[in-house]
């Protein structure tokens, strides 16, 4: 009787009604429920629940369930459930459910009251997939992949030992496979892409694409940083395979950064931003591989950018200036000439060595107006000492030129005039070049060499033997110096055994071979005595090192040449016999 008042006020509601025995076969169901599901009401009562309306996969375990629930009167009182409808629809139901009790307080059964909420689910499905997917891949996007690392993180912070990491994956040869094949092949090989990165990792993990052709994968749950790198590999070696787009097969590469989630981090943008910065790092180092960030990179990008905003001022602000290293006699330690060595004392940073910002000077451009006021500022400092002791006219001055510099077109007309401006006879200037930023343009390269050895301006290579030259390459370079590497001098004698004497061997060679084609040799680096001794047995006549001096403030090395006479002259009267 219960049943029928039930019955009674459900019928005109839109709601599912149904009422269960204890094994889950349908006392009672709704008119209601009967549309939504397909089934007519003699179809539905007396059949069991579960055959008819649960899924095949899921019926006995839902039935178990169920069974045991309504015996311990222990179901929740909400429960979701998708019911397979006769057309083979899904149809979602919340319910409200109660289990029901016999007289002797032992469960008989269940009642239930359902809403539908089919249409809703998709809506919410639909909006999820538009605001949450890449409509290209049907990946997770940006958005979603940052959500999932949010969830990720906070789990880190509560379970100790539990760890993750973000891959980003990058394609390397996308742009060129985009530009040449179209975009319809780019974003074919950007959906295959997406589904070999799904084949390389766990259900439970996530593979987004964060933009371009640049995936996301989160790896949640992992026992060592070593399987985050396994995962790099496996993904490199499966994105290897030649994709089929229509007739064709491409290739491409992928550079991957990987990040490991830690507690440093509090936002999962900040993973992802250092995921992205070993990303570049890899590509950076020359593709096709990976590398795993570590917090140097990102304080490394950080101060980089801060240097690079600084050095912008540096010049205006005074704050660049040069210091000079004698280059001198092997044999005697007697200065013929200088080295300029550009220095920055930062404002708050101190002194900052040229190893640490040439390089952003190259990067940005900046090198061309500090290496050119480097230029000036050497000139004015020979013709100033000249000014006081006239018979210098033998001092050389050598100052650095960046490969940057070297392909600007207007280094000659600058080198012209800072002559001209400041009075410097071009017989005691002295470039020095690297081997790298000859062969980068070895055409144009001689073309200017020649130029300037035409004037008298003398030619150095720097750091000789670091390089890749060929040797018969360098010959047609018209160069008067070769500056011999640091590591080679050092390495000779310091190593010892099998390398020193390789390096031994190579000076040797060096000076050898400068001897035959009349150029002069500079043994840089030179530190001990012992290195002396034996650069001059090799017949190495110059040489440049904190054995004999370290470069020096513009006034200490005045006072080491102002006074002096040319050493060679003297070497030569020396050699000839007293006179009278
Ligand atoms: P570099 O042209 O090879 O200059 C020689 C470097 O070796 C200098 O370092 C010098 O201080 C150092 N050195 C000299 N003797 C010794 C020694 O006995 N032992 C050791 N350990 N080091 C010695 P510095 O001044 O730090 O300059 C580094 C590099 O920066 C230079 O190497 C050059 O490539 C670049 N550089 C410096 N000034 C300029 C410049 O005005 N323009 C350009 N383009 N590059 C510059
Ligand atoms: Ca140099
Ligand atoms: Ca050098």
């Amino acid at each position: 009787m219960k049943i029928a008042e039930l019955a009674n006020t459900l019928e005109g509601m839109a709601a599912l009604g149904v009422v269960l025995d204890a094994s889950g076969r349908i006392l009672w169901c709704s008119t209601f429920a009967c549309a939504r599901t397909g089934y007519s009401l003699g179809e539905l009562v007396g059949a069991n629940w579960f055959d008819v309306l649960v899924a095949p996969e899921e019926r006995e375990a839902r039935r178990a369930l169920f069974v045991e629930g309504v015996l311990a009167d222990a179901l929740p009182s909400r429960i979701d459930t998708v019911l397979i409808a006769r057309d083979g629809r899904s149809v979602t139901v919340a319910w409200a459910t109660r289990t029901l009790k016999g007289s002797d307080g032992a469960s008989v059964g269940f009642a239930g009251v359902g809403i539908d909420f089919t249409e809703w689910a998709m809506d919410a499905d639909r909006c999820e997939q538009g605001h949450l997917h890449d409509p290209l891949t049907g990946l997770a996007n940006r958005t979603m992949f940052l959500s999932r690392l949010a969830l990720a993180l906070s789990r880190y912070r509560h379970a100790d030992g539990h760890i993750f990491a973000v891959l980003v994956v990058d394609l390397d040869r996308f742009k060129v496979i985009n530009d040449s094949l179209g975009h319809t092949a780019g974003d074919e090989l950007l959906v295959e892409a997406g589904r070999v990165l799904v084949s390389c990792v766990r259900p439970q993990d996530t593979v987004a694409r964060l933009g371009g052709d640049e995936f996301g994968v989160l790896v949640d749950g992992l026992d060592d940083a070593g399987s985050a790198v396994r995962l790099a590999g496996t993904i490199q070696d499966a994105l290897r395979n030649p994709f089929r787009i229509g007739a064709i097969e491409a290739f491409t590469t992928a550079s991957i950064g990987i990040a490991l989630g830690g507690p440093s981090y509090d936002r999962p943008e900040d993973v992802l931003r250092d995921a992205d910065n070993a990303m570049y790092r890899a590509k950076a180092r020359g593709k096709a591989r990976y590398e795993v960030f570590e917090e140097s990179m990102h304080l490394r990008a950080v101060k980089l950018l801060e240097l690079e905003t600084d050095l912008r001022r540096a010049l205006d602000r005074n704050e660049l200036y040069v210091v000079y290293q004698p280059i001198v006699l092997l044999k005697t330690g007697a200065v013929t000439g200088f080295e300029a060595l550009l220095r920055w004392r930062h404002p708050v940073r101190g002194i900052i060595s040229p190893v640490d910002f040439i390089p952003i000077a190259e990067e940005t451009g900046l090198i061309v107006p500090i290496g050119q006021w480097v230029l000036e500022e050497a000139c004015r400092t020979l013709r100033s000492w000249l000014v006081d002791n006239p018979s210098l006219t033998w001092l050389t001055m050598s100052v650095n030129l960046s490969s940057k510099q070297f392909l600007a077109p207007r280094l000659r007309d600058d080198i012209d005039q800072t002559l001209t401006v400041t009075g410097v006879d071009p017989l005691q200037l002295k470039l020095e070049i690297t081997e790298s930023a000859l062969m980068d343009n070895p055409e144009a390269a001689a073309l200017l060499l020649a130029d300037l050895r035409g004037r008298g301006i003398g030619l150095s290579i720097d750091d000789f033997g670091t390089g890749y030259s060929s040797l018969s390459y360098l010959l047609r370079f018209p160069l008067d110096t070769l500056k011999i590497d640091r590591a080679f001098v050092s390495g000779m004698v310091d190593t010892g055994g099998e390398r020193a004497a390789s390096n031994l061997e190579l000076v040797r060679a060096i000076v050898t071979l400068a001897r035959n084609l009349g150029m002069e040799v500079v043994a840089e680096g030179v530190e001990t005595e012992g290195q002396r001794i034996r650069l001059e047995a090799l017949g190495c006549q110059l040489a440049q090192g904190y054995l004999f001096s370290r470069p020096l403030e513009v006034g200490a090395a005045r006072l080491l040449v102002v006074n002096a006479t040319n050493p060679r002259a003297r070497r030569l009267f020396a050699s000839l016999p007293p006179a009278g």
